[in-house]
């Protein structure tokens, strides 16, 4: 597998998980399997235009 760089972040005191694929797009869901899924989905999900140059995530 060829994940790249994934995280998915959990906000204490909430149900609430953020995926952030390697190319910056970001998807919260409460379901972990739903947001591994939209992260390795990477090339079905848009790509945020807005921040393209100077990002660096992690
Ligand atoms: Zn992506």
């Amino acid at each position: 597998m060829s994940a790249g760089r994934l995280r998915v972040e959990w906000s204490p005191g909430s149900d609430t998980l953020t995926g952030i694929c390697h190319c910056g797009a970001r998807r919260t869901a409460q379901d972990p399997a739903e947001i591994w899924a939209w992260l390795l989905s990477h090339p079905d999900h848009p790509a945020p235009a807005a921040l393209e140059g100077g990002v660096s995530l992690g």
